[in-house]
């Protein structure tokens, strides 16, 4: 797409700034905003969502079932990221690793 080499907001200006703005108008506040990206990488998402999908930042401890995880797999899916996470399930026993070590740590500052 060819949005020319004048400025689109004020028609004058040469563009040198992305979304065929010049720089004082891609600078100046609220202009940016009025005129979405023309890069055809910013494009993608919501509008045709297929193929692999993010990664949730973390993954969940909570139980198979419970409403907790229903909870955290539909926050998953409204934020188009996979429903499983590899990690799913496993906090608990990194956790239990976790307390034993601390024991262990106890027992030898005790000793
Ligand atoms: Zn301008």
């Amino acid at each position: 797409m060819n949005f020319g080499t004048i400025c689109r907001h004020c028609g004058k200006a040469k563009v040198n700034r992305p979304r065929g703005l010049c720089w004082s108008c891609f600078y100046r506040p609220g202009v940016r905003d009025a005129y979405p990206s023309t890069s055809k990488f910013a494009r993608r998402g919501v509008g045709n969502f297929c193929g692999a999908a993010p990664l949730p930042a973390s993954p969940t401890t909570a139980a198979p079932g419970s409403a907790e995880k229903i909870a955290i797999l539909a926050e998953r899916a409204r934020l188009k990221q996979t429903l499983w996470h590899p990690e799913d399930g496993i906090g608990q026993i990194t956790r239990h690793l976790e307390h034993e070590e601390v024991q262990e740590t106890e027992h030898a500052l005790a000793s």
